[in-house]
Protein backbone atom coordinates (compact mmCIF):
# COMPACT_ATOMS: atom_id res chain seq x y z
CA UNK A 1 0.00 0.00 0.00
CA UNK A 2 2.55 2.06 0.76
CA UNK A 3 4.31 1.38 -2.27
CA UNK A 4 1.15 2.60 -4.36
CA UNK A 5 1.25 5.81 -2.38
CA UNK A 6 4.60 6.44 -3.04
CA UNK A 7 3.80 5.99 -6.73
CA UNK A 8 0.96 7.45 -6.75
CA UNK A 9 3.00 10.55 -5.09
CA UNK A 10 5.62 10.43 -7.75
CA UNK A 11 3.62 10.39 -10.81
CA UNK A 12 1.36 13.41 -9.23
CA UNK A 13 4.62 14.99 -8.77
CA UNK A 14 6.11 13.93 -12.20
CA UNK A 15 2.89 15.51 -13.68
CA UNK A 16 3.19 18.64 -11.41
CA UNK A 17 6.50 18.65 -12.70
CA UNK A 18 6.00 18.65 -16.12
CA UNK A 19 2.77 20.49 -16.37
CA UNK A 20 5.05 23.13 -14.52
CA UNK A 21 8.30 22.61 -16.76
CA UNK A 22 6.01 22.87 -20.12
CA UNK A 23 3.46 24.71 -19.86
CA UNK A 24 3.59 27.42 -17.15
CA UNK A 25 7.56 27.52 -16.89
CA UNK A 26 7.99 28.00 -20.74
CA UNK A 27 5.53 30.81 -20.78
CA UNK A 28 7.26 32.54 -17.34
CA UNK A 29 10.62 32.60 -19.27
CA UNK A 30 9.07 34.08 -22.03
CA UNK A 31 7.09 36.50 -19.94
CA UNK A 32 10.25 37.30 -17.57
CA UNK A 33 11.95 38.23 -21.05
CA UNK A 34 9.35 40.41 -22.17
CA UNK A 35 8.94 42.53 -18.63
CA UNK A 36 12.38 42.53 -18.47
CA UNK A 37 12.70 43.69 -21.95
CA UNK A 38 9.61 46.17 -21.51
CA UNK A 39 11.74 48.06 -18.73
CA UNK A 40 14.25 48.74 -21.57
CA UNK A 41 12.04 49.76 -24.68
CA UNK A 42 10.99 53.34 -24.17
CA UNK A 43 14.66 53.88 -23.56
CA UNK A 44 15.94 52.00 -26.60
CA UNK A 45 13.04 54.13 -28.85
CA UNK A 46 11.14 50.40 -29.48
CA UNK A 47 7.95 51.26 -29.84
CA UNK A 48 6.25 53.16 -32.12
CA UNK A 49 2.36 54.32 -32.98
CA UNK A 50 0.00 52.82 -35.68
CA UNK A 51 -2.63 54.37 -37.02
CA UNK A 52 -6.00 52.90 -38.35
CA UNK A 53 -8.76 54.78 -39.91
CA UNK A 54 -12.09 54.91 -38.87
CA UNK A 55 -14.70 55.70 -41.90
CA UNK A 56 -18.35 57.27 -41.46
CA UNK A 57 -20.17 54.08 -43.69
CA UNK A 58 -22.52 56.98 -45.07
CA UNK A 59 -20.30 59.03 -46.87
CA UNK A 60 -16.66 57.10 -47.18
CA UNK A 61 -15.32 59.86 -44.65
CA UNK A 62 -12.69 59.35 -42.29
CA UNK A 63 -13.20 60.78 -39.27
CA UNK A 64 -10.88 59.64 -36.86
CA UNK A 65 -7.85 56.83 -36.48
CA UNK A 66 -6.99 54.48 -33.60
CA UNK A 67 -3.42 54.18 -32.42
CA UNK A 68 -2.59 51.17 -31.98
CA UNK A 69 0.66 50.27 -30.04
CA UNK A 70 3.73 48.14 -31.87
CA UNK A 71 6.71 47.09 -30.10
CA UNK A 72 10.06 46.32 -32.46
CA UNK A 73 11.79 44.23 -29.73
CA UNK A 74 15.29 42.48 -29.45
CA UNK A 75 12.83 39.53 -29.20
CA UNK A 76 11.42 40.38 -32.44
CA UNK A 77 7.99 42.09 -33.14
CA UNK A 78 5.68 41.63 -30.27
CA UNK A 79 1.85 41.94 -30.56
CA UNK A 80 0.47 44.22 -27.98
CA UNK A 81 -2.04 41.40 -27.12
CA UNK A 82 0.86 39.49 -25.20
CA UNK A 83 2.94 42.34 -24.08
CA UNK A 84 0.36 44.57 -22.62
CA UNK A 85 -0.77 42.07 -19.78
CA UNK A 86 2.49 42.01 -19.19
CA UNK A 87 3.13 45.59 -19.07
CA UNK A 88 0.15 45.50 -16.79
CA UNK A 89 1.46 43.02 -14.53
CA UNK A 90 5.16 44.46 -14.06
CA UNK A 91 4.41 48.11 -14.42
CA UNK A 92 5.60 48.94 -17.24
CA UNK A 93 2.05 50.35 -18.30
CA UNK A 94 1.82 53.28 -16.56
CA UNK A 95 5.26 55.00 -18.72
CA UNK A 96 4.28 53.55 -21.84
CA UNK A 97 0.62 54.60 -21.29
CA UNK A 98 1.63 57.74 -21.10
CA UNK A 99 4.42 57.38 -23.96
CA UNK A 100 1.28 56.49 -26.40
CA UNK A 101 -0.90 59.03 -25.77
CA UNK A 102 1.69 62.00 -26.08
CA UNK A 103 2.87 60.38 -29.22
CA UNK A 104 -0.75 60.44 -30.30
CA UNK A 105 -1.53 63.50 -29.19
CA UNK A 106 1.92 64.85 -31.16
CA UNK A 107 0.53 63.42 -34.37
CA UNK A 108 -2.84 65.02 -33.60
CA UNK A 109 -1.18 68.44 -33.76
CA UNK A 110 1.08 67.43 -36.56
CA UNK A 111 -1.63 66.57 -38.76
CA UNK A 112 -3.92 70.04 -37.14
CA UNK A 113 -1.00 71.83 -38.42
CA UNK A 114 -0.99 70.20 -41.90
CA UNK A 115 -4.44 71.98 -42.13
CA UNK A 116 -6.64 68.86 -41.19
CA UNK A 117 -8.49 69.76 -38.10
CA UNK A 118 -11.15 67.44 -38.15
CA UNK A 119 -10.03 64.67 -36.82
CA UNK A 120 -10.06 62.41 -33.53
CA UNK A 121 -7.63 60.31 -32.30
CA UNK A 122 -8.57 57.12 -30.10
CA UNK A 123 -5.88 56.09 -27.60
CA UNK A 124 -6.42 52.67 -25.90
CA UNK A 125 -5.87 52.96 -22.23
CA UNK A 126 -5.97 50.12 -20.10
CA UNK A 127 -7.96 49.13 -16.41
CA UNK A 128 -4.30 49.43 -14.77
CA UNK A 129 -3.61 53.13 -15.82
CA UNK A 130 -7.01 53.63 -14.28
CA UNK A 131 -5.72 52.70 -10.85
CA UNK A 132 -3.47 55.91 -10.71
CA UNK A 133 -5.17 58.08 -9.14
CA UNK A 134 -3.56 60.75 -10.95
CA UNK A 135 -4.64 59.06 -14.54
CA UNK A 136 -6.62 62.28 -15.68
CA UNK A 137 -3.75 64.76 -14.66
CA UNK A 138 -1.83 63.27 -16.49
CA UNK A 139 -3.70 63.51 -19.44
CA UNK A 140 -4.43 66.89 -18.92
CA UNK A 141 -0.87 68.04 -18.48
CA UNK A 142 -0.25 66.27 -22.06
CA UNK A 143 -3.17 68.44 -23.84
CA UNK A 144 -1.43 71.10 -22.50
CA UNK A 145 2.16 70.53 -23.47
CA UNK A 146 0.66 69.08 -26.94
CA UNK A 147 -1.71 72.26 -27.09
CA UNK A 148 -4.15 69.24 -28.53
CA UNK A 149 -8.10 70.52 -27.86
CA UNK A 150 -9.45 67.73 -25.21
CA UNK A 151 -12.20 67.07 -27.72
CA UNK A 152 -10.35 65.18 -30.64
CA UNK A 153 -9.09 62.81 -28.52
CA UNK A 154 -11.08 59.89 -27.44
CA UNK A 155 -9.73 57.44 -24.70
CA UNK A 156 -10.81 53.73 -25.29
CA UNK A 157 -11.54 51.69 -22.44
CA UNK A 158 -12.52 47.76 -22.14
CA UNK A 159 -16.54 47.30 -20.57
CA UNK A 160 -14.20 44.60 -17.48
CA UNK A 161 -12.92 47.75 -16.25
CA UNK A 162 -16.57 49.24 -15.78
CA UNK A 163 -16.96 46.26 -13.35
CA UNK A 164 -14.79 48.55 -11.17
CA UNK A 165 -16.99 51.07 -11.36
CA UNK A 166 -17.05 52.68 -8.04
CA UNK A 167 -12.89 52.96 -8.55
CA UNK A 168 -13.58 53.98 -12.43
CA UNK A 169 -16.75 56.21 -12.11
CA UNK A 170 -14.66 59.27 -9.97
CA UNK A 171 -11.71 59.07 -12.90
CA UNK A 172 -14.27 58.96 -15.65
CA UNK A 173 -16.06 61.98 -14.52
CA UNK A 174 -13.14 63.91 -14.30
CA UNK A 175 -11.68 62.88 -18.17
CA UNK A 176 -15.38 64.01 -19.05
CA UNK A 177 -14.57 67.21 -17.06
CA UNK A 178 -11.43 67.60 -19.19
CA UNK A 179 -13.41 67.39 -22.18
CA UNK A 180 -11.93 63.73 -23.58
CA UNK A 181 -14.26 61.80 -25.09
CA UNK A 182 -15.29 58.33 -24.17
CA UNK A 183 -15.53 55.14 -25.70
CA UNK A 184 -16.32 51.81 -24.51
CA UNK A 185 -13.91 48.91 -26.31
CA UNK A 186 -14.91 45.72 -27.30
CA UNK A 187 -18.73 46.13 -26.19
CA UNK A 188 -20.65 42.92 -26.11
CA UNK A 189 -18.17 41.01 -24.97
CA UNK A 190 -18.36 41.09 -21.85
CA UNK A 191 -20.78 40.38 -19.21
CA UNK A 192 -21.56 43.82 -18.49
CA UNK A 193 -22.44 45.48 -21.38
CA UNK A 194 -25.04 46.99 -19.98
CA UNK A 195 -24.26 48.08 -16.88
CA UNK A 196 -20.99 49.62 -18.47
CA UNK A 197 -23.36 52.44 -20.46
CA UNK A 198 -25.85 53.15 -17.31
CA UNK A 199 -23.93 55.43 -15.07
CA UNK A 200 -21.26 56.74 -17.30
CA UNK A 201 -21.94 59.09 -19.86
CA UNK A 202 -20.31 57.68 -23.06
CA UNK A 203 -19.32 59.21 -26.40
CA UNK A 204 -18.69 56.21 -28.46
CA UNK A 205 -19.83 52.33 -28.08
CA UNK A 206 -16.91 49.67 -30.04
CA UNK A 207 -18.42 46.99 -30.89
CA UNK A 208 -16.16 44.30 -31.54
CA UNK A 209 -15.07 42.28 -34.38
CA UNK A 210 -16.54 38.81 -33.15
CA UNK A 211 -19.86 40.11 -33.13
CA UNK A 212 -19.96 41.44 -36.37
CA UNK A 213 -17.97 38.31 -37.38
CA UNK A 214 -21.24 36.32 -37.08
CA UNK A 215 -23.88 38.27 -38.51
CA UNK A 216 -23.75 37.27 -41.94
CA UNK A 217 -25.83 34.55 -41.87
CA UNK A 218 -27.30 34.54 -38.17
CA UNK A 219 -30.63 36.63 -37.77
CA UNK A 220 -29.82 35.96 -34.39
CA UNK A 221 -26.66 37.54 -33.95
CA UNK A 222 -28.07 40.68 -36.81
CA UNK A 223 -30.71 41.00 -34.16
CA UNK A 224 -28.47 41.58 -31.45
CA UNK A 225 -26.36 44.11 -33.09
CA UNK A 226 -28.85 46.05 -34.23
CA UNK A 227 -30.30 46.47 -30.77
CA UNK A 228 -26.98 47.77 -30.03
CA UNK A 229 -26.70 50.10 -32.79
CA UNK A 230 -29.96 51.47 -31.83
CA UNK A 231 -28.88 51.43 -27.80
CA UNK A 232 -26.14 53.73 -28.48
CA UNK A 233 -28.08 55.81 -30.37
CA UNK A 234 -30.52 56.13 -27.61
CA UNK A 235 -27.99 56.75 -25.44
CA UNK A 236 -26.58 59.82 -27.70
CA UNK A 237 -23.67 57.73 -28.27
CA UNK A 238 -21.65 57.02 -31.77
CA UNK A 239 -21.23 53.73 -33.06
CA UNK A 240 -17.97 51.89 -34.21
CA UNK A 241 -17.80 48.69 -35.62
CA UNK A 242 -15.22 47.21 -35.29
CA UNK A 243 -13.03 44.31 -37.49
CA UNK A 244 -15.03 44.83 -40.97
CA UNK A 245 -12.58 43.10 -43.67
CA UNK A 246 -15.20 42.40 -46.67
CA UNK A 247 -17.60 44.23 -48.76
CA UNK A 248 -20.05 42.29 -47.69
CA UNK A 249 -19.83 43.55 -43.84
CA UNK A 250 -19.35 46.68 -45.49
CA UNK A 251 -22.11 46.89 -47.55
CA UNK A 252 -24.42 45.72 -44.81
CA UNK A 253 -23.12 47.52 -42.19
CA UNK A 254 -23.82 50.86 -44.37
CA UNK A 255 -27.58 50.52 -44.08
CA UNK A 256 -27.26 51.71 -40.67
CA UNK A 257 -25.65 55.06 -39.22
CA UNK A 258 -22.31 53.96 -38.30
CA UNK A 259 -18.47 54.38 -38.41
CA UNK A 260 -16.53 51.13 -39.79
CA UNK A 261 -13.08 50.02 -38.82
CA UNK A 262 -11.08 47.43 -40.18
CA UNK A 263 -9.09 46.22 -42.70
CA UNK A 264 -11.42 45.91 -45.70
CA UNK A 265 -10.34 49.76 -45.03
CA UNK A 266 -7.23 49.60 -44.05
CA UNK A 267 -5.04 47.54 -41.98
CA UNK A 268 -2.87 50.00 -38.84
CA UNK A 269 -0.08 52.15 -40.33
CA UNK A 270 2.56 53.99 -39.44
CA UNK A 271 1.73 57.85 -39.43
CA UNK A 272 3.25 58.62 -43.32
CA UNK A 273 1.57 55.85 -44.59
CA UNK A 274 -1.77 56.58 -42.70
CA UNK A 275 -2.00 60.01 -43.89
CA UNK A 276 -0.97 58.78 -47.93
CA UNK A 277 -4.20 56.36 -47.23
CA UNK A 278 -5.89 59.26 -46.23
CA UNK A 279 -4.82 61.71 -48.93
CA UNK A 280 -6.23 58.64 -51.73
CA UNK A 281 -9.51 59.04 -49.71
CA UNK A 282 -9.94 62.76 -49.90
CA UNK A 283 -9.06 62.35 -53.75
CA UNK A 284 -12.06 60.60 -54.08
CA UNK A 285 -15.67 61.49 -54.35
CA UNK A 286 -18.23 60.50 -52.19
CA UNK A 287 -18.88 56.75 -51.11
CA UNK A 288 -15.26 55.96 -51.58
CA UNK A 289 -14.73 53.09 -49.52
CA UNK A 290 -11.11 51.45 -50.19
CA UNK A 291 -7.92 52.45 -49.44
CA UNK A 292 -6.26 52.36 -52.75
CA UNK A 293 -2.60 52.28 -52.15
CA UNK A 294 -1.32 48.75 -51.21
CA UNK A 295 0.55 48.36 -48.05
P1 LIG B 1 -8.44 46.86 -29.70
O1 LIG B 1 -8.30 48.15 -29.00
O2 LIG B 1 -9.79 46.24 -29.73
O3 LIG B 1 -7.89 47.14 -31.17
C1 LIG B 1 -8.37 46.52 -32.32
C2 LIG B 1 -7.46 45.38 -32.75
O4 LIG B 1 -8.04 44.72 -33.87
C3 LIG B 1 -6.08 45.81 -33.18
O5 LIG B 1 -5.17 44.77 -32.87
C4 LIG B 1 -6.26 45.94 -34.69
O6 LIG B 1 -5.04 45.83 -35.41
C5 LIG B 1 -7.14 44.76 -34.96
N1 LIG B 1 -7.95 44.92 -36.17
C6 LIG B 1 -8.44 46.05 -36.74
N2 LIG B 1 -9.17 45.76 -37.84
C7 LIG B 1 -9.16 44.44 -37.96
C8 LIG B 1 -9.73 43.52 -38.93
O7 LIG B 1 -10.41 43.90 -39.87
N3 LIG B 1 -9.49 42.19 -38.72
C9 LIG B 1 -8.75 41.74 -37.68
N4 LIG B 1 -8.55 40.42 -37.56
N5 LIG B 1 -8.19 42.56 -36.75
C10 LIG B 1 -8.40 43.88 -36.91
P2 LIG B 1 -3.76 45.06 -32.21
O8 LIG B 1 -3.17 46.31 -32.76
O9 LIG B 1 -2.96 43.80 -32.30
O10 LIG B 1 -4.13 45.35 -30.71
C11 LIG B 1 -4.72 44.36 -29.89
C12 LIG B 1 -5.21 44.94 -28.60
O11 LIG B 1 -4.11 45.40 -27.81
C13 LIG B 1 -6.10 46.16 -28.78
O12 LIG B 1 -7.42 45.77 -29.07
C14 LIG B 1 -5.97 46.80 -27.43
O13 LIG B 1 -6.82 46.18 -26.49
C15 LIG B 1 -4.52 46.50 -27.07
N6 LIG B 1 -3.68 47.68 -27.36
C16 LIG B 1 -3.11 48.08 -28.51
N7 LIG B 1 -2.42 49.23 -28.35
C17 LIG B 1 -2.58 49.59 -27.05
C18 LIG B 1 -2.12 50.69 -26.24
O14 LIG B 1 -1.45 51.62 -26.71
N8 LIG B 1 -2.45 50.67 -24.92
C19 LIG B 1 -3.23 49.68 -24.38
N9 LIG B 1 -3.52 49.73 -23.06
N10 LIG B 1 -3.69 48.64 -25.10
C20 LIG B 1 -3.37 48.60 -26.42
MG1 LIG C 1 -9.28 49.86 -29.03
MG1 LIG D 1 -11.72 46.59 -29.73
MG1 LIG E 1 -9.31 44.87 -27.20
Amino acid sequence: QADVALFMAKSRGKENFEFFSTELLDGSIRKQEIAAALQQALLHGEFSVHYQPQVELSSGRIIGFEALLRWNSALGAVSPSEFIPIAEECGAIHSIGEWVLREACLQLKSWREQGRPDIRVSVNVSAKQFRDPEFAQKVERILVETKVPPKFVEIEITESLMLDIGAAAELLQELKAIGVNLAIDDFGTGYSSLNAVKNIQVDTLKIDKSLVDEVLGSDRSMAILTTIIELGRNLGAEVVVEGLETIDQVALMRQYEVIGQGYYFSRPLPADKATRVWDKYLEQPNGMFRAPILY
